[in-house]
């Protein structure tokens, strides 16, 4: 499962709306068929792993990190079709898919043809790995990434304005990644006008995964941009799984006190700018106790001479959060 999970991420910020999905089919100790959601969405891991394992499927446990889909589509068959077609032994399941369309449909499709389905094995991680598409199902939103590169002191920028570069290459190579991931980056008007930043990714190999451009804006729209007039306008995002929201301090300031923010990164250089920009500005405070239980750190990088703090907003499963 740990390996399904790993080829599922490789779909991560290119398959939206659907989820990314890893599949591994193991026949007699050896992996027979390898897939994963394609760009765009289609095919779906399992049919890929499918057609890679062949005849080989027959008798075989296929590990899959998302319930089977149930429901036929003008793009391709159900993977729960597609498998009990192939005869497998068993199949082994993450976690099961909120979507109402296949919602243990799936599952239950593969027992009536009498195979044996196993659930929640990797749950946690597996539904960690799709962050994104389970946020959207449960929230009705993407979910939101924010990124700050500040000082050690929390500032963005001097005072005079001078903001390039706070923090080191490898930080910011870290960052393009970051938006490898994303279905969409978003940045604040004037950080726009500001910086005209490229937002795209300059990876080698992941030019190709520049997420879709947003604009946070009252202001009129700008080419290129779909434009967004306020943080809970993101709940018109249907086909996003993963925003990225890139600054500037406003822009973070209102997501925060919009409380739509699911993850911080925070890249910090080890560098002091005393009188500056503060990364984030007024987010409707009126305690220190609104402010504990918030936010857990779930990693930790180092990125050259920077570090990298990964925090994640406290929540239970059902989206209600702690603090
Ligand atoms: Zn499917």
């Amino acid at each position: 499962m740990a390996a399904a999970i790993a080829l599922g991420e490789r779909g991560r910020g290119l398959t939206a709306p659907n989820p990314y999905v890893g599949c591994v089919i193991v026949q007699d100790g050896r992996a027979v068929g390898e897939g994963w959601t394609r760009p765009g969405g289609r095919p779906h891991a399992e049919a890929m792993a499918l057609a890679a394992a062949g005849a080989a499927a027959r008798g075989a446990t296929v590990y899959v990190t998302l319930e089977p889909c149930a429901h036929v589509s003008a793009r391709g068959p159900a993977c729960a079709t597609l498998l009990v077609d192939a005869c497998p032994a068993r199949v082994v399941i993450g976690v099961g898919d909120p979507d109402p369309r296949t919602n243990g449909l799936g599952i239950e499709r593969l027992e009536t043809a009498g195979i044996e389905v196993i659930t929640g094995v990797l749950a946690h991680e597996a539904e960690h790995s799709m962050a994104g598409f389970f946020t959207r199902l449960r929230l009705g939103r993407p979910r939101v990434t924010l990124k700050l590169a500040m000082s050690i002191d929390g500032r963005i920028a001097l005072a005079s304005g001078e903001s390039k570069w706070i923090t080191g290459e490898e930080a910011r190579e870290d960052v393009h990644l970051e938006r490898a991931r994303a279905d969409m980056i978003l940045v604040g008007r004037g950080t726009w006008e500001t910086d005209r930043p490229r937002l795209d990714v300059r990876l080698p190999g992941l030019e190709h995964a520049s997420p879709r451009k947003a604009l946070l804006t009252t202001g009129g729209p700008v080419e290129g941009f779909v434009r967004l007039s306020s943080p809970q306008a993101i709940r018109t995002l249907s086909d996003v799984n993963d925003l990225l929201v890139e600054g500037g301090a406003e822009t973070a300031s209102a997501f925060l006190a919009a409380d739509l923010v699911d993850r911080l990164l925070i890249y910090r250089a080890p560098i002091l700018i005393g009188e500056g920009k503060p990364g984030v500005g007024a987010i409707g405070l009126e305690g220190l106790a609104d402010a504990h239980g918030r936010w857990a750190l779930t990693g930790t990088r180092q990125l050259g001479s920077d570090t990298l703090q990964v925090y994640e907003r406290q929540r239970d499963v059902h989206g209600h959060y702690h603090g």
